[in-house]
């Protein structure tokens, strides 16, 4: 299998622009769930597992693309068109790859901000070989015109390609070999409907467990070569805020504090240490998430208040707490949103060693 990357893809999709200013530094944070621009990209790739069955946990949509894979397989046709949701980190890349690896195609990576062009996408479409892959991330920011060029394709195998101006223009038409679009997104709502069903396989990808995390991280830890116990990854693990690569990230940092100390064995003990320095406490939480909690519960008696008065008290964007940091602190039920505001729970009052008044 090989991939091929766009080399606008490298520029562009890497240094994947937000809507608010602040949010910069916050992607460049040990616990972004976004490639950062310290991590190369061929980094992620020697850790990315290469087989379905190297592809630790995600067991429903494993099942389902497992069928599709023997189906196709066994029709010799191309897979259907596949949508992945969810949270940056959990593997919609990885998952990409491994599909074209068990079906002994190519894969092209590309991402939405890439695509700018008629001529990007048109690019894209025609260096397709039968049965290839083509993976979009980010694909809810497709503009206009390349979602129009890709309906015929994911359709009909057809580029309709508009050639002169005006009255005089023309559609040509050119055939395509049958293809897969893998469309990757971490925002499902915002994709227009046309595009979102012309997917036969729409899949979401949950968080990872504690216990599919450390399985991850030993794998990781054995890529790496580095001695790693069962609670050591564990420990890791705990701290990675259900994303994988997060826990490799972490596993990295963890590994050159154990360097430093010259210990040949990461345990539990180590662990916890190095990622204290690295001011990731024990349930994944860093600096700036626990501001935003200690701010609730100190100014505002731990809420129901306002997103805006929380960004006003903490000095941070509105938009990015929103956005980075409050979907973990939801998920691992720290703060729950109600139509008044934000409310902490008692989970993190303990967490923090704090009392309700
Ligand atoms: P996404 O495309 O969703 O942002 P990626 O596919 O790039 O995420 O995954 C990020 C990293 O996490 C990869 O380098 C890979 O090593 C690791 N990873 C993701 N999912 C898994 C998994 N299910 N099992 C093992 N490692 C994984």
């Amino acid at each position: 299998m090989a991939i091929k990357r766009s080399s606008k893809e490298t520029q562009t999709s890497r240094k994947k622009p937000t809507t608010q200013s602040s949010a910069g530094n916050s992607e460049e944070r040990l616990l972004s769930a976004k490639v950062t621009t310290q991590e190369p990209e061929s980094n992620e790739d020697s850790i990315r597992p290469q087989k379905l069955t190297d592809y630790i946990g995600q067991k429903e949509l494993k099942k389902i693309l497992n069928i599709a894979i023997a189906a196709a397989k066994g029709r010799q046709e191309s897979l259907d068109h596949l949508l992945l949701y969810g949270p940056p980190g959990l593997g919609k890349t990885t998952m990409s790859l491994i599909l074209a690896s068990e079906m002994g195609v190519n894969c092209k990576i590309t991402a939405a901000p890439a695509l700018e062009r008629p001529r990007d996408i048109t690019g894209l479409l025609i260096g397709l070989k039968p049965g290839d892959i083509l993976f979009i991330d980010e694909i809810h920011r497709l503009n206009r015109m390349a979602e129009e060029l890709l309906y015929p394709a994911m359709e009909d195998c057809r580029l309709d390609i508009t050639i002169g101006k005006g009255q005089s223009a023309k559609i040509r038409s050119i055939p395509l070999p049958p293809f897969t679009l893998v469309g990757a997104t971490t925002k499902v709502g915002s994709l227009t409907s046309p595009l979102r069903d012309r997917f036969g396989l729409i899949q979401r990808l949950r968080f990872y467990e504690i216990d599919e995390l450390t399985l991850i991280v030993k794998r990781t830890a054995a890529i790496l070569g580095v001695a790693i116990t069962e609670t050591g990854a564990e420990e890791v693990a705990r701290r990675s805020r259900g994303t994988p690569r997060i826990a490799n990230r972490l596993l990295k940092r963890v590994r050159d504090y154990s360097q430093v100390k010259q210990f040949d064995t990461i345990d539990q003990a180590l662990a916890a240490e190095a990622l204290d320095i690295f001011n990731v406490d024990a349930r994944g939480l860093d600096w700036t998430d626990r501001l935003v909690l200690n701010t609730t519960i100190e100014q505002f008696n731990g809420g129901p208040v306002g997103l805006e008065a929380i960004a006003a008290a903490t000095g941070e964007d509105a938009k990015t707490i929103e956005e980075v940091y409050e979907p973990y602190l939801l998920q691992i039920g720290y703060l729950n949103r109600t139509h008044r505001g934000r409310v902490v729970t008692q989970a993190a009052y303990e967490h923090l060693g704090k009392t309700k008044l």
